[in-house]
């Protein structure tokens, strides 16, 4: 390690011409990289990000191009594999190419189908994890995504389906009767259909939910509210997407748990938000 180069001295896989490295860039907060995904950085001859990458993160690639492969305004199923096969050509040309995505690149990011595409025209590529926004967006909140008293399940949903409408093949009831904490991925706009169905499903109304926007970066913004209430609060407090939607009562432990509120320092308690009656950590 040193000043010019962060990396540990580690047997770091080298970024070959010709190679895809797909590769997740976490939630948002640079600093919540991988040092695969630096290592990547360092070497790319191109970087092709997406919508929800922080562009300071390209400065660690100050030699590579950098596209800019969001897809406001486009048509999503046209244009994803119009970036699949740009992919493709970049790499045919010889270049070493990053494909930058936010969070992880197989959860809910189409990485699945872009790889898919790359080996089918004979590219080889490389799989970087990244932290997810349901997981470390959640925990920039002060939300854990388990907890031993609250769930020993979770579930990941997205409320779109390709077509914009939330995914007709989700079973809402049996995620709603199944499911002890959902986290709902792209779930602003049918939050209403959405927690309707959880309710209808038996969810009761006062099921705390956190609304995690813009998370880990400068912008957070934390609502907690239930599922009664939500869509009324989400319009009075002027959310806007990106989201992260938790459904659970891990919610509550944001009452302890909210560290980006401690930065002064914190008085000693013993807040027992979940209700045991018990101080924590007892067995
Ligand atoms: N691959 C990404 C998810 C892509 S789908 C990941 O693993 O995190 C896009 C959705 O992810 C957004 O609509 C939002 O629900 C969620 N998301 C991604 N980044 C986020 C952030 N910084 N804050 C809140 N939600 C985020």
């Amino acid at each position: 390690m040193n000043d010019s180069d962060p990396r540990p001295s580690f047997d770091w896989p080298v970024l070959k011409p010709g190679w895809v490295w797909l590769c997740g860039a976490g939630p948002g907060d640079p600093g919540l990289l991988t040092l695969h995904a630096l290592n990547a950085l360092k070497q790319a001859d191109v970087v092709i990000y997406d919508a929800l990458v922080q562009e300071a993160i390209l400065e660690w690639a100050p030699q590579a191009e950098h596209i800019y492969a969001g897809k406001r305004g486009g048509k999503p199923s046209a244009k994803q594999r119009d970036i699949s096969l740009r992919l493709v050509d970049l790499a045919r040309e010889g270049k070493r190419v990053l494909r930058l995505k936010g969070g992880d690149p197989f959860v809910f990011g189409r990485g699945g189908e872009e790889a898919q595409t790359l080996v089918q025209y004979g590219i080889p590529v490389r799989i970087i994890p990244g932290i997810s926004a349901g997981i470390g967006g959640l925990a920039y909140a002060g939300i854990p995504v388990t907890h031993r008293d609250v769930n020993q399940s979770v579930t990941f949903v997205t409320g779109h389906d390709q077509s914009g409408q939330t995914p007709s093949s989700l079973d809402w009831k049996a995620i709603a009767q199944g499911s002890q904490v959902i986290v709902i991925y792209m779930g602003m706009k049918h939050i209403a259909r959405i927690a309707g169905e959880l309710m209808r499903a038996g969810r009761p109304e006062s099921e705390p939910v956190g609304v995690v926007t813009t998370a880990t970066t400068s912008e957070q913004q934390v609502l907690e509210t239930t599922l009664g209430t939500i869509v009324d609060d989400i319009a009075a407090a002027g959310l806007e997407p990106p989201a992260i939607i938790c459904v659970g009562r891990s919610v509550l432990m944001r009452q302890v748990l909210d560290w980006q509120s401690q930065a002064d320092g914190i008085e000693p308690r013993n807040l027992d938000p979940l209700g045991r009656g018990r101080p924590a950590e007892s067995a």
